[in-house]
């Protein structure tokens, strides 16, 4: 092949700008932006001619742009179908939203909202009252303040009640959450100075108490989210931390992380530690997540008492870390499903935790069947799914799932990721495992398309 006679084919920018498939596409976009990608389809094409490639036709180059066009402009944040059995996962965009918290975001963002606004007296109001009521209601707690997440509200607490001062926290405590929160490095960012006391597994009354000096400002306790020591251990109650804590006057701040309000004992699993219990032992500043187990949007919840709360409510940091109108709206509606006493219903987290094993067998032997009519090699096979978000390490739930085996378990786990919508699964080995426990009713339809759609591309 004649490398230069080949290289000759190749259009102008100008000419491959004038196939007709590209008119639309330069009447939604623009000029520029189409020109930019055929000129860099056109540099792609004489670079693989250089290679020693034929020249592409000039309706492949055509619809090359095409193609880049559509995967430039399409949002990179989009909805996917979470088929891995873990219920918060937090790659996957944490707690999916009930459909009141889902109508009460719209609705704030649709038009305009009384954010910072007091209807009654007709003047300036504050965000930070939206949610108060229901989080003392549901909690017990004197007041409340939402930030954007936990992390932020762990680090406003330690900013407003220790800065300059030192926090006493357990060696068994300095823990690392996914995405890099590291409890020191927190601590050091707030301006509060890390005092470490006790050992990896065992702490006791009396290293904190040894530790408590003029200097000192707080005591942190911090849950192990994701992970558990065993065997030989020691930890000293929230309650008896707050009676030493109290007679120094000193706060304690306790981050649950994740934290709930129901018991997760109900559905055979681990004690997750409740807010509410945190609050009765009198515990001054509880921090957690709004979008692990209490299944709302992300945020960073503060519970307490009054005259730490307010603190925290003036500090300076509150304004880089405040919670958006739409964040509030969804918290709100969220919070009310407790209220209600609908959250095993309505909340989707719960809804999921609470399945029942024969539901979901019974969804996955209606999946494997429909499948199978398209002559998809699927069966069903007990398996476990998890809580995840950091909350209830090596804690399962049984439930089935529907086992593919591809030519190519790889190539099908891909395939998945790549459709659309894209379908996120678990590929152990030469198996691709879907777990229906994580997918909300209403996608089924698209995902049992997405498979057999991505099953004949690799089966051809
Ligand atoms: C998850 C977690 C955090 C961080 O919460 P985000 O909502 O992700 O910011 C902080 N502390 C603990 C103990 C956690 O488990």
């Amino acid at each position: 092949m004649n490398t230069r006679e080949e290289l000759r084919k190749l259009p102008s920018v100008d000419r491959l700008l004038q196939a007709p498939e590209l008119a639309q596409a330069i009447a939604e976009w623009g000029h520029n932006l189409v020109a930019d990608l055929a000129r860099a389809v056109i540099e792609r094409a004489r670079e693989a001619v250089l290679g020693g490639a034929p020249c592409p036709g000039y309706e492949a180059l055509a619809r090359d742009v095409a193609g880049e066009l559509e995967r430039v402009t399409r949002p990179s944040l989009r909805p996917i179908i979470n088929a891995t059995g873990v219920i918060i996962h937090t790659n996957l965009g944490r707690a999916p939203l009930s459909a009141a918290a889902r109508a009460a975001m719209a609705a704030v963002a649709q038009g305009y909202s009384n954010l910072e606004y007091d209807l009654e007296a007709g003047r300036r109001g504050s965000r930070y009252d939206h949610a108060v009521t229901l989080l003392c209601q549901l909690t017990g707690a004197e007041d409340a303040v939402v930030v954007n997440n936990n992390a932020g509200a762990v680090l406003l607490a330690l900013a407003g009640v220790a800065a300059g001062r030192e926090v006493i926290v357990s060696r068994g405590q300095l823990v690392e959450i996914g995405g890099g929160f590291r409890v020191p490095d927190v601590m050091r960012q707030s301006g509060a100075r890390l005092v470490e006391v006790g050992t990896t597994n065992r702490t006791h009354l009396r290293d904190y108490e040894a530790a408590i000096g003029p200097e000192t400002g707080a005591l942190l306790r911090v849950h192990q989210s994701n992970f558990r020591i065993i065997g030989f251990t020691a930890e000293v109650p929230l309650s008896e931390m707050v009676a030493l804590a109290h007679q120094h006057d000193l706060p304690v701040i306790d981050d649950l992380g994740s934290g709930t309000l129901l018991d997760t004992t109900v559905y055979g699993l681990a004690p997750e530690p409740r807010v509410q219990e945190s609050v009765a032992a009198g515990a001054d500043l509880v921090t957690f997540s709004g979008d692990k187990l209490l299944g709302g949007p992300q945020a960073g919840i503060i519970v307490g008492k009054a005259r730490w709360i307010q603190v925290l409510r003036r500090h300076p940091l509150i304004r880089a870390l405040r919670v958006d109108k739409t964040t509030l709206a969804g918290l709100q509606a969220t919070l009310l499903h407790y209220l209600r006493g609908e959250a095993e219903q309505e909340i989707p987290v719960w809804r999921m935790i609470a399945a029942r094993p024969e539901d979901l067998e019974c969804r996955a032997r209606a999946w494997t069947a429909a499948l199978k009519a398209h002559g998809i090699a699927a069966d069903v096979a007990p398996a476990q799914s998890a809580v995840g978000g950091g909350s209830l390490p090596g804690e399962t739930l049984p439930t089935t799932a529907v086992v593919l085996t591809p030519r190519s378990a790889e190539a099908l786990g891909r395939a998945l990721r790549e459709g659309d919508p894209p379908v996120v699964a678990r590929v152990v080995e030469d198996r691709v495992w879907l777990d229906p426990r994580t997918v909300l009713p209403e996608e089924e339809t698209a995902l049992l398309s997405a498979i057999r759609i991505a099953w004949e591309r690799i089966h051809g």
